[in-house]
């Protein structure tokens, strides 16, 4: 039987893994991974962990199948034509990865195959659903989360797969670059070191570790998902982001627990809903891929938002003076992992305390976070700046004092990243300073330095009242 190429891209488990599934029933299977142009463009926190789920699959596949992915450097439709006509292979399969970057890619393959024996073969497993399965009742995409959600559930996501089957190694396999010099992450800034300390394992076995070890305490998820203080949510995101386990995967594992486990019914239930925005934010990004860099309502596009600035350079180095903002951002610097509350926070002072281009936040955020989702990224920052589909108005604006009265009330968070403030000695806190350029000189004693949120909150609705008069009609 000939062979087939299984092209890696985010989807570094086993199972639910269609695309290999489908290579394995097919003959011997060649797991390719590219460094491609696409790749190169993420940020360093995203590509340092593709890196970790990368080597932790490949130790994998070694162990089960006597296999190893070949890593090649290069533009798929330079490199695939030449690789499938050099070992005969009849197919290319793929786990699909709808983002607009990697769909241009799969179409620049798909040309350079034409008239070659080999096709290329995509299958759906990033999504609960496949990504135009829903559709509004006039045929359209959803706008509105809540009855995509109701339609959603009412459907139910599709079944997963189960383990992939028994994989058959290529006798003599092509050699690419050695894994264990690859640095996907060279621009890294902050220093492998400091992310590596606070890493969460990497892999398949573990992101599911950490889905059992969630729903054992999944009780309190509604009740304290908000709490930044706590340990109350799955911190599944990288893994998700990354394909170490499937979201439908994980529908059925958490579904099957609610019913066994009615005391933990609500929190799974609160779970799901979660999964759900994740959902739509991808089925908003396939609809309408310029979610990702024009705000959803075009009128927006005029909004005098402010550009590169002293402030904007503070709030990217957590120097804000205001505690629960620079918390968050800290957190982000040191592990790339934000609690989601901060994220709404930090996301709320940059846009409307400093009225400062969304944009510039979602690139930060894009070049910091391990667990980088371009669909989730946009929709959320969209959704805070008040531009983007079933946002908050502009004019609910996040106080951050309030914020941190509520969700962390003992300042137990803002302890664990902020050095000096209130006398924290956190091993945490001190994490951010390894990771500091020197010229930055910051002070390792944080204070608050009084920033008041009354005056920006004013500067805001007062930015806002004007445009709205500006474009008076268009229902800003
Ligand atoms: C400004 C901003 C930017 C964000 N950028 C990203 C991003 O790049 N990547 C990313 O995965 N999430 C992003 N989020 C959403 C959210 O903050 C994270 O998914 C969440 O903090 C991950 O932690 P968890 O896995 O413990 O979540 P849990 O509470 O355990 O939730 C389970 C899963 O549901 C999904 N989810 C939860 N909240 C959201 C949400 N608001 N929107 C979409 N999906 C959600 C995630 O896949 C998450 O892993 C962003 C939120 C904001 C406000």
């Amino acid at each position: 039987m000939p062979p087939s190429i299984l092209w890696l891209c985010r989807d570094f488990r086993f199972r639910d893994n269609a695309a290999m599934a489908a290579a394995a029933a097919a003959g011997p299977v060649l797991p390719v991974f590219l460094i491609d142009r696409g790749l190169r463009a993420q940020g360093a926190a995203s590509r340092w962990r593709i890196e970790r789920a990368l080597r932790a699959f490949d130790a994998e596949l070694r162990r089960r199948h006597g296999a190893a992915v070949l890593v090649l450097e290069g533009e798929p439709e330079a490199l695939l034509p030449d690789l499938t006509a050099r070992i005969g292979a009849a197919a290319l399969h793929m786990n699909d990865w709808p983002e607009p970057g990697t769909i241009a890619a799969q179409q620049r393959l798909g040309r350079a195959l034409a008239g070659t024996p080999a096709r290329l073969v995509l299958h759906p497993g990033h999504l609960l659903l496949h990504p135009r399965a829903l559709r509004t009742g006039s045929g359209g995409a959803y706008r509105v989360f809540t009855p995509f959600a109701r339609t959603l559930r009412a459907i139910g996501p599709d079944r997963p797969g189960g383990e992939a089957p028994r994989l058959a190694p290529l006798a003599d396999p092509p050699q690419g670059l050695a894994l264990d010099r690859l640095d996907l992450a060279p621009d890294l800034h902050r220093g492998r070191a400091v992310l590596e300390r606070h890493a969460l394992p990497a892999g398949e076995a573990a992101a599911l570790a950490r889905l059992g070890d969630f729903l054992d305490r999944a009780g309190d998820y509604a009740a304290q998902r908000d709490r930044p203080d706590r340990d109350a949510t799955s911190g599944l995101s990288e893994s998700l982001a990354v394909g170490e386990i499937g979201p439908r995967d994980l529908w059925a594992i958490a579904t099957a627990r609610a019913r066994a486990d009615s005391a933990a019914g609500a929190g799974i239930a609160a779970f799901l809903t979660e999964l759900i925005w994740r959902e739509f934010a991808w089925h908003l990004l396939i609809a309408f891929p310029r979610l990702a860099r024009q705000p959803w309502r075009p009128e927006w596009s005029d909004f005098p938002w402010r550009g590169a600035s002293g402030d904007l350079t503070r709030w990217q180095r957590a120097e804000t003076g205001i505690a629960l903002v620079d918390a968050g951002l800290r957190e982000m610097r040191v592990t790339g992992r934000m609690h989601n509350r901060v994220r709404m926070v930090a996301a709320s002072w940059l846009t409307k305390h400093l009225l400062t281009d969304w944009r510039l936040g979602l690139a930060h955020f894009a070049d910091s976070l391990t667990d980088w989702d371009p669909a989730s990224n946009a929709m959320n920052w969209q959704w805070v700046a008040g531009c983007g589909p079933d946002a908050a108005p502009f004019f609910r604006i996040f106080n951050p004092e309030r914020q941190a009265a509520q969700f962390d009330p003992q300042g137990r968070y803002r302890r664990r990243w902020l050095l000096g403030w209130q006398g924290a000695e956190a091993e945490e806190a001190r994490g951010y300073f390894d990771s500091l350029p020197p010229a930055w000189q910051v002070s390792r004693h944080y204070a608050e330095d009084g920033a008041d949120p009354t005056s920006g909150r004013a500067r805001a609705l007062a930015a806002h009242a004007a445009f709205r008069h500006r474009v008076q009609g268009s229902g800003i």
